[in-house]
């Protein structure tokens, strides 16, 4: 049934495919800039990704203002005040975030400072607090799981409390998308695996979470066949180009969808796993998906009974009884976290993952102050997340 009212936004450009890196000085003069600041980090560095953009980017009139490579996991908002000085030292006027999601939303962060002339990023969390344009970005994402480089949302840790700042405004949508298959065929197994399922986790909520509507659906269920179809090649074959590209551009789309439809109670807790345990985002996803999709059996069995076809495939769908549908769709997405585990070592549980018992309350209050949870179909009380927290434990 379609909503009574939706809205769907979604104006990046998106380029995909061979060289699309050498698109980037047409696209930055498109936008009037010519001096960008790099925003990167060291693992991309260290997989020589840089100098492939610097040569895509050379005997171009644009100039590279300055190369800011010190983003860690998660980002922080001392790293984008220092970014954010780096872009006004040099006199930047544009950015290019060449990296995983910490990478392009710390370019974010450092757009929303430069843009709104702060020296106070804390200001603007939360939903559309940005008043000024913000300077042209182009996003090169370097992994395939967060879909950062389509979406309005920003998430920066904050360090002190241990729990991860939300920004959303469109206005933090980046100008291009550019997915080259050079930048994601060094990223190692295990991240592929945790990344994409990240993607997944967005496509399963934006399709069931409260504000879905056709066209996030549509986008879902087309990353959701993509992973199915392309994650195991791109896991133990990473120089496989099709599959990498397969999950660029799942990634991609699951970004359009949750960004548009939002996402739930797996990014709630998600979340606040990563703020106070310091795990990396696409491994606490992984591992609470299945027990949270439980938890939202009651309202959402119908969505998930569906989601069994680009899941498992048409085969299995049409073998499973309909009204067993939601719960093999769950079942599946347990078989593929094993699958990971034993191709990649990627952990199942919070505690192998390195999360402390003692923690689990801390993350259990962390996760009801998360925006996510606000879309999530069914109510969610403190006892009831430390309940999954235990499970996933
Ligand atoms: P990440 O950016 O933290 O990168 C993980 C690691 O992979 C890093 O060590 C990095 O150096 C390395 N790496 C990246 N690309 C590589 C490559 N091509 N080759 C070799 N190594 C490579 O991980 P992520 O999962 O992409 O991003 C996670 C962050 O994104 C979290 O902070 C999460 O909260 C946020 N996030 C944002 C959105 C959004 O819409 N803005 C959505 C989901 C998640």
């Amino acid at each position: 049934m379609l909503p009574a009212y939706f809205q769907f936004y979604n104006p990046v450009k998106i380029l995909s495919g061979k060289k699309a890196l050498e698109n980037i000085p047409h696209e930055l003069e498109l936008l009037n800039a010519s001096r960008p600041l790099i925003v990167t980090d060291k693992g991309v560095v260290q997989a020589d990704l840089i100098n492939i953009v610097k040569e895509a980017l050379g005997g171009s009139n644009l100039t590279i203002g300055a190369v800011y490579d010190k983003t860690p996991p998660d980002s922080s908002s001392t790293v984008v005040s220092e970014a954010a000085a780096i872009f006004r030292e040099a006199n930047c006027d544009s950015l290019i975030a060449v990296g995983g999601g910490s990478v392009l939303d710390t370019a974010k962060g450092v757009n929303i400072v430069v843009s709104e002339n702060t020296t106070d990023l804390m200001k603007f969390i939360g939903a559309d607090r940005l008043t000024k344009p913000m300077r042209p970005m182009i996003a090169v994402p370097t992994t395939a799981g967060t879909g950062s480089e389509v979406t309005l949302v920003a998430v920066i840790a904050n360090e002190e409390k241990r729990f991860k700042m939300l920004f959303t405004s469109y206005l933090l949508l980046p100008k291009v998308a550019v997915l080259d298959p050079r930048m994601t065929l060094t990223v190692p197994p295990r991240i592929t695996a945790s990344t994409a399922m990240d993607a997944l986790t967005h496509a399963v909520e934006a399709y069931s979470c409260l504000q879905k509507n056709p066209l996030s659906d549509a986008y879902a269920w087309a990353a959701i066949d993509l992973v199915r179809r392309y994650l195991v090649t791109a896991v133990t074959d990473g120089k496989n180009e099709e599959a990498r590209m397969a999950l660029a551009n799942a990634a991609l789309m699951a970004g359009c969808a949750f960004s548009n439809s939002m996402v739930g109670l797996i990014h709630a807790i998600g979340h606040a796993v990563g703020g106070v345990s310091r795990i990396a985002h696409g491994l606490a996803m992984a591992i609470l998906m299945p027990w949270c999709m439980e938890y939202n059996m009651g309202r959402c069995a119908p969505y998930y009974g569906e989601l069994l076809f680009p899941i498992a495939g048409p085969d299995e769908f049409l073998r499973t009884a309909p009204g067993k549908r939601a719960d093999r769709c769950v079942e599946v997405i347990r078989e593929m976290n094993l699958q990971l585990n034993r191709l990649t070592g990627m952990p199942v549980t919070l505690k192998e993952s390195g999360v402390k018992r003692e923690s689990l309350p801390d993350i259990a209050r962390t996760a009801l102050g998360d925006g996510a949870l606000t879309f999530n179909p069914e109510d969610a009380d403190y006892n009831e997340i430390m309940g999954i927290l235990k499970k996933a434990y």
